[in-house]
């Protein structure tokens, strides 16, 4: 009788922990990435099936009252809690893969593909709901001269300081990416034209009077910025499009002296 007790908690267990594997399994294959979704949810299913049969003929024991197979019920209450763990894991490795393919490793901002996935994702949402929709391109004046004088690593630091201010002037809605060696793309969703000169000023000139240290060294930089504020609701927006007008604005703030905001319409 004490036996039987203790298969039922060990299967109990072991029931316990498959249920909870093949439900992170589902959940993995849904939030899983593009076309290794399918593949891994077979593989975790089968594990499922594989410590499932493992485990059936030890109901059966229970039934006739047999305990002599412990050992069996124990390896398989073994094997079902190391497959939760697995599995678990395994969505580590999905969260990683997905942090890695998104983030720019340098200044851990979104990068190029992620930032224009995001711009395709906001002008949908803004069309949808007749909502303004600002992106701001802003490229570091002079940069060269940074790594000409400097060095490359030191050119390095300070991106990744500029990408922390910007990041810190932003609110939580707002994208903001690289999208090149030392160029930015920022989404500014809900965000009419005053709103977003006033956001793209702030950016400017908190860059402008910000000290970047490099070693022993405090220097000041500047950037340029252009800025486009969409008209969804009777403009055709696309990605393409936000790009080289937000370019050319861009451009004509390198041309207009650096260190200001051009907007466009
Ligand atoms: P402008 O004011 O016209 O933008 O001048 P600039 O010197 O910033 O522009 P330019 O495009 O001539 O130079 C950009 C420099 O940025 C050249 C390139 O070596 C540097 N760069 C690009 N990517 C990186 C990077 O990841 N790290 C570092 N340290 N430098 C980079
Ligand atoms: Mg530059
Ligand atoms: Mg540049």
């Amino acid at each position: 009788m004490q036996g039987s007790i203790t298969l039922v908690v060990i299967l109990a267990v072991s029931v316990v922990a498959q249920a909870t594997a093949a439900w992170i399994a589902l959940h993995q294959m849904a939030n899983g990435i593009g076309r290794y979704r399918a593949p891994w949810g077979c593989v975790a299913l089968a594990l499922v099936l594989m410590v499932e049969r493992r485990l059936a003929p030890l109901w059966r024991q229970i039934e006739y009252g047999e305990t002599s197979n412990m050992n069996d019920a124990i390896f398989g209450m073994a094997i079902s809690l190391f497959m939760v763990a697995g599995i678990y894991g395994i969505g580590w490795l999905f969260t990683d893969i997905k942090t890695l393919a998104n983030t720019d490793s340098l200044t851990g901002l979104a990068n190029r593909r992620n930032v224009l996935k995001c711009a395709q994702r906001e002008i949908e949402r803004a069309a949808r709901a007749k909502r303004p929709l600002a992106f701001m391109m802003f490229d570091i004046d002079h940069f060269k001269r940074i790594n000409d004088t400097y060095g490359h690593p030191a050119g390095d630091a300070v991106l990744r300081a500029v990408a922390d201010v910007v990041r810190t002037e932003l609110r939580r809605i707002d994208t903001v990416g690289r999208i090149g060696g030392e160029e930015f793309l920022v989404i500014l969703p809900e965000t009419d034209q005053e709103n977003a000169t006033v956001a793209a000023e702030r950016i400017r000139s908190t860059i402008a009077l910000h000290e970047f240290l490099i070693g022993d060294a405090r220097i000041g930089i500047t950037i340029s910025i252009g800025l486009v504020v969409s008209d969804i609701t009777t403009n055709s927006v696309t990605v393409e499009g936000v790009l080289k007008t937000t370019d050319e604005a861009l451009y004509a703030a390198k041309n207009g002296g650096r260190n200001r905001v051009v907007l466009l319409p």
